[in-house]
């Protein structure tokens, strides 16, 4: 586990195992410094316990920055269940994953994520009050992770670009799910240019039915020419065979860990692009999560997500002055947060 490449001293990582019901999780908690570690569960049919450790080892390491980043008194944590969610979860195995949380004593916050619902999190809360989306309202989301993108592609195409609004703006979106499409619905709103692309033909349609996007094939986002690409389907797409060939200003995008090596961020910055941190542009759903304990009216939700945008002015501001990547202007500001929080004055 020290020696695992993903590890990166994180503060406790549980297995759990429960024959009676299937239940096979790995919870990390990576760190707790600004408060009890918040992060999805994510269920999948992984290969092998490998690809699982591999998986909650990365994902809780970016919760951290996530949190930081947006100055929410969270620290960063991931469960992973190993299994189907179509076969395999079951009461039982929900419960069973409650009270393992439960076990905690808090110190971890379970949400969902792939492959478990807001609906799984309310059979959980029989076991344990360590949950996300406890209220009325948070049942009845709305697109905040699309609306948070919306806010970092603002800001971005200000400082990038040069442009105050997003008329005629064109933007390469991939991936048309749930930050995707309604991340098209807002940017043709304000009059952008829609590119887009799925592997999923009927999303494709509804796009180019809805927000007159034009359509290309999944490989041939990448070569888009554009303003902006904004990744919303799957991780590490930014590689040395796609960074070579995009014609783009900056990426921006939801998607998680769209970097397939930290180096790729380099690779990008030498390219002229600007690589806007996925962990920062994909935080709307985590401040709309803390938002619950703060004031879940729409309004008040509303106002905390767009603090997207002016954290990434600030990230994008200080990449300029500090002459060094958004990347590495964003980890120096999540660094210093949590070195100012363990040393106080
Ligand atoms: P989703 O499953 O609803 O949508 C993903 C879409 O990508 C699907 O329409 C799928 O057909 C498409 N897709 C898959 N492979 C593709 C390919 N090779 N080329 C083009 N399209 C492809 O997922 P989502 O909830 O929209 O999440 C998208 C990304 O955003 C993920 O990386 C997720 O981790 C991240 N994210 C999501 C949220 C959230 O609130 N849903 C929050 C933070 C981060």
């Amino acid at each position: 586990m020290f020696r695992h490449p993903e590890f990166d001293g994180h503060e406790r990582v549980v297995y759990a195992c429960n024959e009676a019901n299937g239940l096979r999780a790995i919870i990390a908690i990576h760190d707790t410094t600004l408060g009890p570690a918040f992060g999805g569960c994510r269920m999948w049919p992984y290969a092998d316990d490998d690809a699982a450790l591999f998986d909650v080892l990365r994902l809780s390491r970016g919760m951290t920055a996530k949190a930081a980043i947006c100055n929410l008194p969270w620290g960063g944590g991931k469960a992973v269940i190993i299994g189907d969610p179509q076969q395999d979860k079951t009461e039982a195995l929900l419960k069973a994953m409650g009270r393992l949380v439960e076990s905690l004593g808090g110190q971890y916050i379970i949400a969902d994520d792939v492959g478990t619902t807001l609906e799984d999190l309310a059979v959980m809360r029989d076991e344990t009050t360590h949950t996300a989306a406890a209220t009325e309202a948070a049942m009845q989301p709305w697109p905040v992770t699309a609306y948070g993108v919306l806010m970092a592609i603002e800001a971005t195409t200000e400082q990038v670009i040069g442009r105050r609004d997003l008329q005629g703006v064109r933007v390469a979106v991939q991936g048309l799910g749930n930050v995707g499409m309604p991340l098209c619905a807002y940017l043709h709103e304000r009059g952008a240019e829609l590119v887009v692309t799925d592997t999923d033909a009927n999303r494709v349609r509804d796009a180019r039915d809805q927000y007159a996007a034009t359509a290309v094939a999944p490989d041939d986002i990448f070569s888009v020419e554009a303003d902006l690409f904004a990744p919303c389907a799957l991780g590490a797409v930014l590689d040395d065979e796609s960074i070579p060939r995009l014609r783009v200003k900056a990426v921006c995008g939801g998607a998680n860990n769209q970097l397939r090596e930290p180096r790729h961020d380099a690779a990008l910055a030498a390219r002229g692009i600007a690589f806007v941190p996925d962990y920062l542009v994909s935080a709307g759903g985590v401040i709309d999560f803390h938002q619950e304990s703060v004031d879940d009216s729409p309004d008040a939700v509303r106002a905390a997500v767009e603090q997207v945008r002016d954290i990434t002015h600030e990230v994008l501001t200080r990449a300029r002055e500090q002459a060094v990547t958004p990347l590495t202007a964003a980890d120096g500001m999540v660094r210093a947060r949590l070195t100012a929080a363990r040393n106080p004055v």
